[in-house]
């Protein structure tokens, strides 16, 4: 099956556009649990644990790693498209407040009025889905029927109905994720609660929960 990325390689291809995907020099399982770092207190400690909330390491890694890449190319006047929608554009506010880059941004999601769910809903209409196996369905499942938004696997900011569907829908992820929690110190929730602990309350849920009341409550199928 082709993937996303290859899919949007050609598309982009045809209309004349190289794509170019930035890879980090360092994994994301290395950087959480065994790059070595000052605390702000200037203590040495090593794995920055897990990425969300007011801690998102990950994406000033990526910020860094585009300005880097930017800066390569040796052009003096880029513009940087951001895909940020309408009703989230308080995320851009604070791009543009932390004034990180040398380049400056656009938001024509913003600019056009588009919110997530129009966005959503036009890239659906032109045959664009995320979807994953999922071994509990056996079946492909769409990513935004189970997700509030698809973002990296093991973020923090994931809440419990998305963490629930991840639990029932791609074990492989969820293993992955207690995986990482088993070498980190941190818990997963902000509450001290672990991905483990979180295992014994979903499996209780999933006791009580049947799977096609699961796919009826996104609202997405049926
Ligand atoms: S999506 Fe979450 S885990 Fe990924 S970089 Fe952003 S904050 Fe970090």
């Amino acid at each position: 099956m082709e993937t996303l990325a290859e899919k949007m390689r050609g598309y982009l291809a045809d209309k004349g556009i190289k794509l170019t995907v930035l890879y980090p020099t360092e994994s994301f399982t290395y950087l959480a649990t065994k790059k070595e770092f000052l605390s702000r207190e200037g203590f040495p400690k090593k794995g920055l644990q897990w990425c969300g909330g007011r801690c998102r390491w990950g994406t000033a890694i990526k910020c860094q790693s585009i300005e880097r890449y930017l800066r390569s190319l040796g052009e003096p006047e880029i513009t940087q498209y951001v895909g940020i929608a309408a009703d989230e554009s308080i995320r851009a506010d604070r791009a543009i407040s932390n004034r990180r880059s040398h380049y400056p941004k656009e938001y024509p999601l913003i600019e056009w009025g588009m919110t997530e769910a129009d966005c959503l809903a036009y890239c659906r209409e032109r045959g664009w889905s995320w979807s994953e196996w999922s071994e509990t369905a056996q079946d492909f499942v769409d990513l935004y029927d189970i997700l509030d938004r698809v973002s990296c696997w093991c973020c923090r900011n994931k809440n419990l109905k998305e963490l629930y569907n991840v639990y029932r829908f791609l074990p492989d992820y969820w293993q992955k994720l207690e995986n990482l929690q088993q070498k980190l110190t941190m818990p997963y929730r902000r509450d001290g609660k672990t991905v483990f602990d979180l295992k014994e309350r979903f499996a209780r849920q999933a006791e009580q929960t049947d799977l096609f009341d699961v796919f009826m409550g996104s609202g997405n199928k049926g």
